[in-house]
């Protein structure tokens, strides 16, 4: 079946930047006519699963051109020569069907930075093919009406070789989808599939930040499959959010805990859910569980209200607060600490060290960008570790600065918990109860009001979903 940009959604930019490579692989002859030269080499570069393959078999459908298609990846185990003349015979089979698309999937896997001081054209097979590919690139001109198309998560490897003009000289990048973008995405995959009336896909996307269009076909098939398990006569707003859970946090666990260790998770999580409530512009609270799953004892979800870019530091401290939540509630409760925290703390940590180097939000440090830039740059990643370059003294205020962070957060949630002890204990009460709780029975439980929703987002794509746990490695679970 033909591929084209009617199966492609949520990724416009992109997309509109390869609408006009699709002009000329139709019409070469109108460009040519004036002397223009056609791009040869386009390089697509998102993250993994947001639709670069599937773009390239587009442009080609669109265009009703053959796809001849490889994958860095098939040429590390290859011996030697052999990846050299598969690229020949493919550009060669290209040349013949012209006009044609060459894709060249997972590019960075071939076409890394050479080594130094190897000899050109080393005795290595990666090099080779990737030697290859650039004679091939040079050899044709764009008469040929062939285009390369190339797709990379790490732009930043690449050997600059490949990069350089009449190579692959042009970039389109794809983002990761928006709110609305996944809508699209949805809509598109949900197509043959019968849904509930009162399904909402709005939702579904409010709910998704984080995820690309690979997950969200995954999604759409797993609450399909639960459906239908479920014999029923359509996909329900049900099945998505338990195929939600399912994909992020792997099946529901039987584990059984002692009535000790259920009453601390109980509170951790409940911790959590209550600053997620009270804290101001911390994110809201969409459901609470101690059912332990994957490699979780409980989890409390919190969804950004929006996908945001741009965070205020009041949010920042706010995640933060309540990423210190469960380990709060555990020391007021129990006067005991567990190794349970350790995810919130990873958490924490990342964040608060980001806003001192590299978001200028400590007075002490200032306004200096410290980090690495290791191309980084979502909550949640591991970016934010210090260059040791900027001395001894910069870093000891780097992590001065980040201890009080984390200090004066801890403290506020303490005070905020002791302070709301009784909708603590209610929550809590209400999780070894019923297990899992979603928002409006939250609110209900402890007895608060939902929280106001729309605040400004700042534009798109941001921290995943983060669902957040605690590993199975702690006295909170000892198998
Ligand atoms: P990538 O090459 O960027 O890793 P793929 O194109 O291989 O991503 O995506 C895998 C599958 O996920 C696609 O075949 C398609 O079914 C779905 N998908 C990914 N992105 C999108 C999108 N933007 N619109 C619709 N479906 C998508
Ligand atoms: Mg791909
Ligand atoms: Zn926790």
């Amino acid at each position: 079946m033909r591929i084209t940009f009617k199966d492609v959604a949520g990724i416009e930019e992109a997309e509109q930047e390869l609408v006009e490579i699709v002009d000329f692989l139709k019409n070469p002859e109108k460009y040519q006519r004036l002397g223009g030269t056609i791009p040869k080499g386009v390089l697509l570069v998102g993250p993994p699963g947001t639709g670069k393959t599937l773009l390239a078999k587009a442009v080609a459908g669109e265009a009703e051109v053959p796809f001849f298609s490889m994958s860095g990846s098939e040429f590390i185990e290859m011996v030697v020569g052999v990846g050299a003349s598969r690229v020949r015979e493919l550009f060669s089979n290209a040349k013949k069907e012209a006009p044609a698309i060459i894709f060249v999937d997972e590019l960075d896997a071939i076409g890394r930075r050479r080594g130094g001081n190897v000899n050109f054209g080393g005795s290595d097979e990666r090099e080779q093919t990737l030697n290859q590919i650039l004679v091939e690139m040079d050899g044709f001109d764009s008469r040929n009406a062939v285009i390369v198309l190339a797709a990379t998560n790490r732009p930043d490897v690449l050997d600059p070789a490949l990069l350089r003009p009449g190579r692959c000289d042009r970039r389109v990048t794809v983002q990761r989808p928006d709110r609305v973008g996944r809508k699209a995405i949805l809509d598109v995959h949900t197509r043959g599939v019968p849904l509930d009336p009162n399904l909402s896909l709005e939702t579904i996307a409010e709910a998704t930040p984080g995820l690309v269009g690979a997950d969200l076909r995954n999604l759409v098939n797993e609450a399909a499959l639960l459906a239908a398990r479920r014999e029923r006569p359509f996909v329900t707003q049900v099945d998505f959010f338990d195929a939600m859970e399912k994909i992020i946090l792997g099946a529901a666990r039987q584990l059984v805990l002692n009535e000790e260790d259920r009453r601390r998770v109980a509170y951790h999580e409940a911790g959590h859910a209550i600053l997620g409530l009270l804290v101001p512009d911390a994110d809201p609270v969409h459901k609470v569980t101690i059912v332990p799953r994957g490699q979780a004892l409980g989890v409390t979800y919190s969804v950004p209200a929006d996908d945001r870019f741009n965070y205020t530091e009041r949010y920042l401290r706010g995640r933060i607060v309540g990423a210190l939540g469960g380990r709060a509630a555990e020391e007021i409760v129990f006067n005991v600490v567990t190794t349970g925290a350790e995810n919130d703390l990873k958490q924490v940590m990342e964040i608060a060290r980001q806003m001192v180097t590299k978001w200028g939000m400590s007075k002490e440090v200032g306004l200096l960008y410290l980090s690495r830039d290791d191309g980084e740059d979502y909550l949640g990643s591991s970016g934010g570790g210090v260059s040791r370059d900027f001395g001894e003294e910069l870093t000891a205020t780097v992590d001065k600065e980040t201890r009080r962070i984390i200090d004066e957060s801890y403290q506020d949630a303490i005070q905020v918990l002791t302070q709301e002890r009784h909708r603590l204990d209610a929550l809590a009460e209400a999780l070894l109860e019923r297990e899992s709780l979603d928002e409006p029975e939250i609110l209900q439980v402890v007895g608060l009001p939902a929280k106001e929703r729309s605040r400004p987002a700042l534009v798109q794509a941001s921290a995943t979903a983060a669902p957040h746990g605690l590993p199975p490695q702690t006295s909170a679970d000892p198998r």
